[in-house]
């Protein structure tokens, strides 16, 4: 048997396309193994997101050469640099074998044969479109013993955010017909999965035959399956259906990830999103009344060409008006192709001090906010969803509060049953 290795980088969608690829290599004879040092195959899952992960993917790159110059390891580079670069990663990077694309993923075994037979260096990064694209299928036995999945409903977006690659890197939006997903997650509530996560760059524009409210309800009412979640949303098709679904359906989970990017409508409309502040909160408000308690993370991007004092100071309030339960925040990063990083100093770019100035401040304050959320929840007690044994004490307990809150605990507990931790 050859061994594997994978290398993952980015989002939980590149997670998932790592999980298939291990299921397309089995069918090739191909085990995986923990060590990058003792692998015949090493694949690099990359993300082209920001600028960081691509340099840290060329750094684990020059890494991997060493194995291959050591025991003829073949190295295949896949994800969104992949379908950003093609063929031009196989000229910066001489010692690759394969190049492919998120939609290639079904075609590994394929490619795989066509590298190890001719030595031949192979780059697959046509994109499927939808009449034709198939999901990779996952395999519930891999998922036996795990108390929480993500399961795919669709792929690629069809927005044009002005700051970002995954139009270019994801292609054009697919739904998976919801019969296909539904049996997935049947399979899955069957080796005992007991949380479901749907996911998909915007899965409040799903279009696979049954709205996304109706998918999410459809899975609720799957017998084992105790909580349903899902991401990411975009705000401007966030629809009332959907907030309703969370009144009638306690099986919904009480946290909604909706990335709001940006508190200035200045901003907002030259990132090409479609949705003012204003509107944002009314969706938190209506969102907020359907489901009271419920969980609100998002993701914001600062320092984005042109942004102002001002207009950073609107983000500002933002975080204080809506007190996220956590956010992801970050540095805007120069994309190529992309309509912000292509016109960065035109439309007004800024020393990089000002950027990690404005990060910090805003993190400092979502640090307060989470920090007094987290302190309101002291004297309450929490039913948690157990994951199982702790990462940091293997004597305690892991699991998720339904609004997705982390806790580790002391005590009897058995991964799959609710436990009330106080
Ligand atoms: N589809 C989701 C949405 O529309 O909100 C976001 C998906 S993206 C993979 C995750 C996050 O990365 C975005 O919400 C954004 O905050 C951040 N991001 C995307 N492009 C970026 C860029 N060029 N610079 C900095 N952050 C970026
Ligand atoms: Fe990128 Fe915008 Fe699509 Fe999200 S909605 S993946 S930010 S283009």
């Amino acid at each position: 048997m050859k061994r594997y290795f994978i290398h993952t980088f980015g989002c939980q969608m590149n997670v998932n396309d790592s999980l298939r690829m291990g299921e397309a290599l089995a069918g090739s004879g191909y085990q995986p193994i923990q060590s990058f040092e003792d692998a015949d195959l090493i694949i690099l899952n990359t993300c082209a997101i920001r600028e960081k992960a691509e340099e840290k993917m060329i750094s684990a790159l020059g890494r991997y050469r060493a194995v291959k110059m050591s025991r003829q390891a073949l190295i295949g580079v896949g994800g969104c640099v992949a379908q950003q670069e093609k063929d031009k990663l196989l000229r910066r990077a001489p010692y690759v074998d394969f190049v492919f694309g998120p939609d290639a993923i079904g075609l590994l075994p394929e490619i795989l044969q066509r590298v190890e037979r001719g030595r031949a260096r192979v780059v697959e990064t046509a994109f499927v479109d939808s009449e034709h694209y198939v999901f990779p299928r996952a395999d519930p036995e891999t998922s036996r013993g795990k108390v929480s999945e993500f399961v795919t409903v669709m792929k690629g977006c069809d927005n044009v955010c002005s700051f970002c690659v995954v139009p270019h890197t994801r292609g054009r939006e697919v739904s998976r017909p919801f019969a296909q997903v539904l049996a997935e997650i049947a399979d899955l509530a069957s080796v005992g999965v007991r949380e479901v996560t749907l996911i998909g760059q915007n899965v409040n524009s799903y279009r696979g035959g049954i709205s996304f409210a109706e998918l999410l309800l459809r899975t609720a009412r799957i017998p084992g399956i105790q909580r349903v979640r899902f991401t990411t949303s975009h705000p401007h098709d966030l629809s009332d259906e959907l907030i309703d679904a969370f009144r009638v359906e306690r099986r919904i989970a009480p946290h909604f990830h909706l990335p709001v990017q940006s508190g200035s409508d200045r901003i907002l409309k030259k990132m090409r999103r479609d949705y003012t502040a204003v509107e944002y909160l009314g969706r938190l408000e209506a969102l907020r009344k359907a489901r009271p308690g419920i969980a609100i993370t998002t993701d914001i991007i600062v320092g984005f060409p042109g942004e102002t004092e001002e207009d950073f100071d609107r983000t500002f309030a933002l975080t204080e008006a809506v007190r996220f339960d956590s956010q992801f925040s970050f540095i805007f990063s120069p994309r190529p192709r992309t309509a912000a990083g292509s016109h960065e100093e035109e439309w007004g770019g800024m020393p990089r001090e000002v950027k990690i100035q404005r990060l910090e401040r805003l993190q400092r304050l979502q640090r307060e906010i989470t920090g007094q959320i987290m302190s309101a929840q002291v004297g309450s007690v929490v039913e948690v969803l157990v994951e199982g044994r702790s990462k940091f004490n293997p004597d305690r307990w892991f699991g998720r509060t339904a609004e997705n809150r982390a806790v580790d605990f002391d005590g009897s507990a058995a991964a799959g049953a609710i436990a009330h931790v106080a």
